[in-house]
C-alpha cells in the first residue's frame, strides 16, 4: 500500500480511536506494564508511531517494541524505532558510546530482519536532537520506563510538548514497576509481596507479536540523517566517537563487546559452566569467570539481553545456583527498579530510610581516619590496596564484582568529608566508569552502603553510625588478593609501551590517562620539571609563575576537571581584582583559576607516580622493526628507555615539526602550518607596603600586556609582567638583561611601583601563544602508532585546549586498541 493511501485510511480509522481504545487493544501481559503519560488522542495526521529506544536495545522479548507494534497495527501507521546518542548524558564517554554503538549494530540487524525501521542519530557539529521534531509528527509515542536521571526529566520535557498519545512501558522488570504503588523498603517484604507474581510470569516466558504494516518510512524521513549503523565497521565507530564532545579519557572495554550476540554468548558460557556453583562461589571476586558471577549486568543495563529469557532459562536449568541467581536477578535487581520508580530523588540522601539519614547526620562531624578527594579515589591511590584494585577494576575494565563493590562503597562512605560528599562520589565513580553504571540496580547497591533496604546495627561506629559496617581489611583476608591483583593489572587489548614527549598539560593529561589504563608510559621532558608553559620558577624565598598565570574553563568536560582539581586543592580561584590599567576599570568577573602554590602544581598533580625522565631533550626519532626508537641530546638512551611501540609528541608545533619531518610528513606538515607569538616575561620583586588594590592588570600593550602582583613576604611582593607579542617579536633575539631592564622601566612607568632592579630577570617564551590553532583536537596514526597533541590542536590555544587535546589523543590510543586486538 502506498504511504498516501495508508495515511487516508488511517485518518478515517483514527477518528474513532482515543487513548483508551488504543490501549484496550493491548494484551494483558503488555497492558500491565504501560503507563499512559500523555493522554491526548493519537494524532491522525501523524506520519508514524515512534518508539524511542534506549535501555531495551533488542528486537526480541521487548515489551516496549511490542506495544509500539500493536499501536502501529491498530492505527495502520508505519513504525519508526528511534535511538539517539546526543552526548548530553553526564557520563557519556568513549566507553559507553562504544558499547552502545556496537549494540546498535545487533539491534539494526534484528529489526531489519523483522522489517522494522530503525533509525539512529549521532550528532554532527553540535546539532540538536531531532527527537522533538520526530515526536511532533508522531501518531503515538512509546517510551521506556527508566526511572533514573536523566530519563524522567528528558521524558517529562518531551511529553509536555507532545500533542499525541504517549505511553511509557516497563521493558526491564519481570514484575512490572507499574504494579506497586509505593517504594519497597526491605527485600524480604518485597519478596513476600511479589512471590506469586514472579512465579506466573517467569514460567510464561515472552510471547512475540508481529508487525502487520510494513512500510518504508524513508519518504517521511526528512528530519535527520540516520547513521547507517548496520554497515559501520569498528574503524568507522572509532572516527565517529572521536568527533563527539564526550569524555575521551575512559577507554572501551574490549573484552566486553556491546550487543545481544555478545551478551547471549556470555550468558550461555555462564549457564554451561558457572551457574551450577553460583550459590557457592558468587562472593569471591578473585575467581576467574565463568566461575563466580555471570558478568551480565552491562547487557542487562542496556537491555541487550532479555531478563525474561534469562530468568526462564535459569529456572528451567534447575542447577545448584539457579535459585540464588534468580533471587539476584528478580528480587534484588527489581527491588531496586521498583524503589527508583517510586522515589522522588534517588540521587540524594533523602532517598535513605529516616533512621539512616538521622544516624549519618549525627555522625557527620566525626573524625575520619582517612579522607580523599575524588581525584585520589578516581585513580585508586588510597592507603588500601584492595580498595585501589577494586577502583582500578572499574577504571580499566568497566566492571566491579558485586560483592567487592559493596565493600568498595562502604569505604567511600567513611572516607569522604560528609555523607552527601560520600554519595556524590559513589554515584560519580560508579556511573562514570562502570558499563552497568547509572542503572536502578546501581542506586540499590550504592544507597545500600548508606543504609537503604537495611536495618540499624548497634553499637554505632564512627562516621557511619548505625549503618551496617563492612571493612576492606576483613574483605582482603577472605580473598586471594594477589590473584585479583594479577587479574586487574591486565590491559584492555595489548599492553603498550608508550613514550610521551613533553610534560606540559597536554602531555601529562594523555600520559596520566594511559598510565591509569595500565599501559607502560614514560614521559620525556627537556626541562628540570613538569609544567611546560605553566612553569613556576623558584628563587628563595620567592616564586614566579612566568608563563600562564591563570586559566578559565568553558567546555563542560574541563569545567568538571577544574572542579576536581579545586576539590583536591590543586588550584584555587584567582584572588584579588583584575583591572585594565588604561581606563582603571575592573575586568569581567569570570572565574579564573591558578595553581595553589604555583601554576606548575597542576602538572605536578597530573604527574604523580608517573615515570618522568627530566632534562631529557629528545632530538631524534626513527622507525625500526615496527617500533619507535628515540634518542636524546645526551646520546643514546638505555634500551629500556628508547624503544617503544607507541609514540606521542606534545611539544609546541615547531619542535614537533622538527622531530617529525623525516618520519611522518603528514603530521609534520600540519605542525609546520602553525604560527606562534613569542612573549618576553619579566620577573621581579617590589616593595609590598604600598601595593595597589589590584592583583592583575591588563597593560597598554606598549610594551606591557599583563602585570600580576602576589604578596610574598610581609614587606615584599612578586611581580610578573608579559610583553606584547609585537614588542616580544621585535626584541626576540635581544639579551635577557637588557629586556629585563626595558620591561622594568615600563612597569614602573605604568604602575608607579618601585622595582628592585637587582632582583629583576627576564625569560623568553619563543613559542608562547598559538596564533592559528589546527581544527582537529589531536591526531593519531594507528598504523605507526604515532600521536600528536598540544594546545596548537583544536580550541583556543590555552590550558583548556591543551587538556582537551591530551584527552582526545588518549581516546584515539585506547580506541585503536580495539581495532588492533
Ligand atoms: P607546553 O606547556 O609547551 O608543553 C610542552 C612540553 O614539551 C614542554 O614542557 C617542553 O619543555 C617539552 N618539550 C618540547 N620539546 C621537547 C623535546 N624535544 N624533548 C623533550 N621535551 C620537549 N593559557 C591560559 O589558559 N591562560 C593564560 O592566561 C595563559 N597565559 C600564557 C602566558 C604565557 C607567557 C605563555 C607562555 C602561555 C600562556 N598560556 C595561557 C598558554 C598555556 O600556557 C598553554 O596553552 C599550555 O600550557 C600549553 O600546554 P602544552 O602541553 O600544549 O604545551
Amino acid at each position: 500500500m502506498s504511504i498516501e493511501l495508508l495515511n487516508n485510511f488511517s485518518i478515517l480509522l483514527m477518528q474513532n480511536i482515543d487513548v483508551n481504545a488504543l490501549t484496550a487493544a493491548l494484551p494483558i501481559h503488555l497492558a500491565e506494564r504501560c503507563d499512559v503519560i500523555g493522554t491526548e488522542p493519537p494524532n491522525p495526521d501523524g506520519d508514524w508511531v515512534v518508539y524511542w529506544m534506549h535501555h531495551a536495545m533488542r528486537g526480541h522479548d521487548n515489551p516496549a517494541l511490542e506495544v509500539a507494534i500493536t499501536f502501529a497495527n491498530s492505527l495502520r501507521k508505519p513504525l519508526m524505532v528511534y535511538q539517539g546518542l546526543g552526548g548530553q548524558h553526564a557520563y557519556d564517554s568513549d566507553r559507553s558510546h562504544w558499547f552502545i554503538l556496537q549494540g546498535a549494530h545487533d539491534v539494526a540487524r534484528e529489526l531489519n530482519e523483522a522489517g522494522i525501521d530503525y533509525r539512529f542519530w549521532l550528532p554532527r557539529d553540535h546539532a540538536r536532537s531531532p527527537l522533538p521534531t520526530i515526536v511532533s509528527r508522531a501518531a503515538a509515542l512509546v517510551m521506556e520506563q527508566m526511572p533514573v536521571a536523566p530519563f524522567p526529566r528528558w521524558q517529562a520535557k518531551l511529553v509536555s510538548r507532545a500533542t499525541t498519545t504517549v505511553v511509557r512501558v516497563d521493558a526491564r522488570c519481570i514484575v512490572p514497576m507499574t504494579l506497586l504503588n509505593q517504594a519497597p523498603d526491605r527485600a524480604f517484604r518485597y519478596r513476600d509481596k511479589t512471590k506469586h507474581e514472579y512465579r506466573q510470569r517467569i514460567a510464561a516466558g515472552w510471547p512475540a507479536t508481529a508487525l502487520e504494516v510494513h512500510t518504508d518510512t524513508t519518504q517521511v524521513h526528512d528530519v535527520f540523517e540516520s547513521l547507517p549503523i548496520a554497515t559501520l565497521s569498528d574503524s568507522d565507530l572509532h572516527t565517529l566517537i572521536a568527533s563527539q564532545p564526550i569524555d575521551h579519557t575512559i577507554g572501551p572495554v574490549i573484552d566486553t563487546p556491546g550487543g545481544s550476540t555478545a551478551g547471549y554468548q556470555r550468558w550461555q558460557t555462564f549457564l554451561d559452566q558457572g551457574l551450577a556453583s553460583y550459590h557457592k562461589k558468587r562472593n569471591d571476586a578473585a575467581l576467574r569467570w565463568p566461575q563466580g558471577v555471570s558478568r551480565l549486568s552491562p547487557y542487562l543495563h542496556y537491555g541487550m539481553v532479555s531478563p525474561f529469557r534469562i530468568a526462564k532459562q535459569t529456572e528451567s536449568a534447575n542447577l545448584g545456583g539457579s535459585g540464588k541467581f534468580l533471587e539476584e536477578l528478580t528480587i534484588w535487581r527489581e527491588l531496586a527498579h521498583h524503589f527508583c520508580a517510586h522515589c522522588d530523588d534517588p540521587d540524594s540522601l533523602a532517598a535513605l530510610p529516616s533512621w539512616a539519614q538521622k544516624t549519618l547526620r549525627e555522625h557527620a562531624e566525626d573524625h575520619r581516619e582517612h579522607t580523599y578527594p575524588l581525584t585520589a579515589l578516581q585513580r585508586g591511590s588510597t592507603h588500601s590496596e584492595l580498595w585501589n584494585l577494586a577502583q582500578r577494576s572499574l577504571l580499566v575494565h568497566g566492571e566491579l564484582h558485586n560483592n567487592l563493590r559493596m565493600t568498595w562503597a562502604k569505604a567511600i562512605g567513611e572516607w569522604r568529608a560528609s555523607p552527601s560528599e560520600a554519595l556524590a562520589a559513589l554515584l560519580d565513580l560508579n556511573h562514570r566508569y562502570a558499563l552497568d553504571g547509572n542503572d536502578p540496580s546501581s542506586y540499590g547497591g550504592l544507597l545500600w552502603a548508606l543504609g537503604l533496604f537495611d536495618r540499624p546495627f548497634d553499637p554505632p561506629q564512627p562516621v557511619l553510625g548505625t549503618v551496617r559496617p563492612r571493612s576492606v581489611d576483613a574483605h582482603a583476608k577472605r580473598m586471594d588478593v594477589p590473584q585479583y591483583r594479577q587479574h586487574i593489572g591486565r590491559t584492555q587489548g595489548q599492553r603498550r609501551r608508550i613514550a610521551v614527549i613533553g610534560a606540559g598539560i597536554s602531555g601529562l593529561t594523555v600520559a596520566r590517562a594511559l598510565h591509569d589504563h595500565n599501559h607502560d608510559v614514560s614521559v620525556f621532558e627537556k626541562s628540570r620539571g613538569p609544567g611546560g608553559r605553566t612553569a613556576t620558577r623558584r628563587r628563595d624565598p620567592y616564586q614566579f609563575d612566568h608563563g600562564a598565570q591563570y586559566f578559565t574553563a568553558t567546555d563542560p568536560r574541563f569545567v568538571r576537571q577544574t572542579r576536581l582539581w579545586h576539590e583536591a586543592k590543586v588550584i584555587r580561584p584567582w584572588d584579588g581584582a583584575i583591572v585594565s590599567l588604561q581606563d582603571s576599570r575592573s575586568v569581567s568577573e569570570k572565574a579564573r583559576w591558578h595553581g595553589t602554590g604555583g601554576m606548575n602544581q597542576i602538572c605536578r598533580h597530573l604527574a604523580e607516580s608517573l615515570d618522568i625522565k627530566r632534562q631529557c631533550r629528545i632530538t631524534q626519532i626513527r622507525r625500526q622493526d615496527d617500533q619507535w626508537i628515540i634518542d636524546s641530546e645526551h646520546g643514546e638512551l638505555p634500551d629500556r628507555d628508547r624503544v617503544f611501540d607507541t609514540l606521542i609528541i606534545t611539544a609546541p608545533a615547531p619542535q614537533t615539526h622538527q622531530l617529525l619531518s623525516e618520519v611522518h610528513p603528514e603530521f609534520a606538515e600540519l605542525a609546520a602550518s602553525i604560527d606562534y607569538d613569542p612573549c618576553w616575561a619579566m620577573m621581579t620583586v617590589v616593595d609590598a607596603t604600598d601595593l595597589p588594590a589590584w592583583r592583575g592588570a591588563f597593560g597598554s600593550g606598549q610594551p606591557v600586556d599583563w602585570i600580576s602582583l602576589r604578596s610574598a613576604a610581609e614587606d615584599s611582593a612578586t611581580c610578573v609582567a608579559h610583553a606584547s607579542p609585537a614588542w616580544s617579536q621585535q626584541h626576540l633575539e635581544s639579551d635577557a638583561e637588557s629586556v629585563a631592564d626595558m620591561l622594568a622601566d615600563a612597569v614602573q612607568m605604568e604602575t608607579g611601583l618601585p622595582i628592585d632592579r637587582a632582583a629583576t630577570v627576564a625569560h623568553r617564551w619563543r613559542y608562547a601563544r598559538v596564533r592559528n590553532p589546527a581544527l582537529i583536537e589531536a591526531a593519531f596514526d594507528p598504523l605507526t602508532r604515532l600521536g600528536i597533541a598540544g594546545d596548537w590542536l583544536g580550541g583556543n590555544a590555552r590550558i583548556e585546549s591543551a587538556w582537551l587535546s591530551g584527552a582526545a589523543l588518549c581516546g584515539h590510543v585506547l580506541r585503536a586498541q580495539s581495532i588492533s586486538s
